[in-house]
């Protein structure tokens, strides 16, 4: 058994850490005593975090209340456009700059992921960690701040496309194939890689959506 990770600390990492597992879900409610009650923190930085966050756009007002922001459509579409372009960015960065010790960390991280590929929750962590070191080997410090806005406007869609059968294996073979290309410093491919990627997860999440619309007449 390992150790649990330790969690963030402040109100803010919290909330948003909840709403990226899934713990509140887009069109859930957040109610400020009960957030101080679940993360045993007082009420003042629970509505400072509440504040931020529905400037970020991430919670939205329903009357009075503060929901989970959701993403329709076009919304989930125009994020992915974005993601590809920055992540393929980072990747060409990342085979540019990284130094030998974060590209064997990316390599270690693929090694242990694969571990993962059938426990989706599990997965879907990790394939944040691996994103974030790639944002990281990029060493473009604004860069980091945009893939980081995109990755936080991500826990708004409702589920991950790694929880659909069989995504896990293919998105690790895809990892995989990124980190290669960043070993052998390709700075193209690791782009080409890393774009295909995030296409492939786009067109795994339409998928998902065209399924959920099917099952619900
Ligand atoms: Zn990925």
């Amino acid at each position: 058994m390992t150790a649990p990770r330790p969690g963030p600390t402040d109100a803010y990492a919290m909330i948003l850490e909840a709403i990226d597992l899934g713990t509140y879900r887009p069109g859930d409610r957040l109610v400020e005593s009960e957030l101080a009650e679940r993360f045993g923190v007082s009420r003042t930085p629970i509505r400072e975090a509440l504040q931020r966050l529905e400037t970020q756009s991430l919670l939205t007002r329903d009357g009075r209340s503060l929901i989970v922001a959701s993403l329709d459509h076009n919304q989930t579409a125009e994020l992915y456009v974005v993601r590809g372009e920055l992540e393929g960015l980072a990747a060409r960065l990342a085979a540019r700059h990284a130094t030998v010790e974060e590209v064997r960390v990316l390599r270690d991280m693929v090694e242990a992921d694969n571990d993962l590929r059938d426990d989706p929750a599990a997965l879907a962590r990790a394939n944040r960690r691996f994103h974030r070191q790639i944002h990281l080997a990029s060493h473009n410090r604004y860069l980091v701040q945009q893939l980081d806005l995109v990755h936080r406007s991500m826990a708004l869609m409702a589920t991950s496309s790694l929880a659909v059968e069989g995504r896990g294996h293919i998105a690790q073979a895809e990892h995989d194939k990124i980190v290669r290309m960043i070993e052998q410093r390709d700075e193209d491919g690791a782009d080409e890689a890393l774009r295909l990627h995030i296409s492939v997860a786009f067109t795994t999440r339409l998928k998902q959506e065209a399924a959920r619309r099917e099952e619900e007449g």
